[in-house]
């Protein structure tokens, strides 16, 4: 056995377990499935790459939907500070910027990319190999062993899978993550692309809406809007104040895209749903009626993935296979925009990572 651990997919997540378990000393193997790691990092905050933020804990929380007590074990053990705190020993400046937003001090994400590649390809006990599809994870007498696959198998005291979501599948991240896990017989909670704009129709606009369509043409940004979505029968649902981007095929902007994260199953439940965007207390903009999302292609993440009962809080290992750990966005954990997303990843990620390492040594030490 060459590895101590094998992290399935290179993305914001498996980069940092990795960087976890090199701390600990461990021989670390890397498998990604593209011809480059880290394809979806380096788009993230419109190239800027929001990477964290700095808001306390529990406003932090706040932003990560209902199952946010599963990460506080997680987030006691990897938290924004430390994350601010590896980039810099990786070389990376950051700054912080409104709302607690923080950015590399460069403004480029691909800085945030080479920060961390950096430090994986110079260390001898990491290996990277791309180009490689990960099928399926080898499990004898209930603990992971190794993993099969395009171009054969690899084994490895610990597995872990870090192969992301469903969103934006040209990074790479197609849902193979999820199918692997459900042949391993985890449950996976039903996954919806959320962060996403809205497909609108039957636009009821008042003349303020038409001058601006005029002057600004199809695509125009408004701030500080309210936006209100409700049924039919006008029962309010969820409510937000932010940027309402108007587009050809109905609205985006931030304001929409936290939207999404509420609605998403009742989008995909075909719900009748309306939105009513406010920009003073009396002048509705415009009522239309909501009939889609842009879908995985455009959706910034995924809600659902594999369910948070399948793994141990304290250290993301499986509850049922041994030696299994899971990180990031294939986990059933989302959250707003703002930084909140990549500091889940970069937190699992480093749990999973040092707690793989762990367990390689109490293995190592018996053998
Ligand atoms: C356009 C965009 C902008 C974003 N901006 C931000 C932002 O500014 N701030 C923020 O907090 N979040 C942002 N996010 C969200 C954030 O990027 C994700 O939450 C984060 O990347 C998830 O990390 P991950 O490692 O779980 O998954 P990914 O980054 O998707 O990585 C998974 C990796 O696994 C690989 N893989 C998949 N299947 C296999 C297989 N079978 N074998 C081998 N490898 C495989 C994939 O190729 C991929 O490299 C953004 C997302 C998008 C799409």
């Amino acid at each position: 056995m060459n590895y101590d651990i094998i992290i399935v997919g290179g993305g914001a997540s498996g980069l940092f377990a990795a960087i976890a378990a090199l701390k600990q000393n461990k021989r670390v193997l890397v498998i990604e499935k593209m011809k480059q790691c880290g394809l979806k990092l380096r788009i993230t905050g419109k190239g800027r790459a929001n990477i964290t933020n700095v808001s306390e804990l529990d406003e932090f929380l706040t932003h990560c939907g209902s199952d946010y007590r599963f990460l506080y074990p997680i987030f006691n053990t990897f938290f924004t500070q430390d994350t601010i705190d590896i980039f810099l020993e990786l070389g990376l400046e950051t700054k912080i910027e409104r709302g607690g937003r923080v950015f590399p001090k460069s403004d480029k994400s691909i800085d945030v990319f080479f920060a961390i590649i950096r430090f994986l390809e110079r260390n001898e006990k990491c290996t990277i190999i791309k180009n490689c599809e990960v099928k399926s994870v080898i499990c004898e007498n209930g603990c992971s062993t190794g993993i099969n696959t395009n171009v054969g198998q690899f084994f490895a005291h610990s597995i872990i899978l870090a192969a992301g979501g469903m969103s934006y599948p040209l990074t790479g991240s197609n849902g193979d993550g999820l199918r692997i896990c459900k042949a391993l017989g985890l449950q996976c909670t039903e996954c919806f692309p959320v962060l996403v704009g809205l497909f609108t129709e039957n636009i009821i606009t008042t003349e303020a809406y038409r001058l601006r369509k005029k002057e600004s043409g199809d695509t125009f940004l408004i701030k500080n809007m309210l936006v209100t979505v409700t049924n039919k029968n006008g029962k309010k649902l969820t409510q937000t104040i932010g940027e309402v981007q108007f587009t050809n095929y109905g609205i985006a902007g931030a304001a929409i895209l936290k939207i999404s994260r509420q609605i998403a199953q009742r989008i995909a439940a075909k719900e009748d749903l309306r939105v009513i965007l406010d920009l003073k207390q009396d002048v509705n903009f415009a009522i239309m009626r909501i009939t889609g999302t842009e879908g995985w292609d455009r959706a910034v993440i995924t809600q659902g993935g594999v369910s948070l009962l399948e793994v141990k809080p304290k250290t993301l290992e499986t509850k049922k296979i041994k030696r299994l750990y899971l990180c990031g966005e294939l986990l059933d954990l989302d959250a707003d925009t703002g930084g909140y997303n990549l500091q889940i990843a970069f937190s699992t990620g480093w749990v999973a990572g040092t707690n793989a390492a762990l367990a390689a040594n109490v293995h190592n030490a018996e053998i």
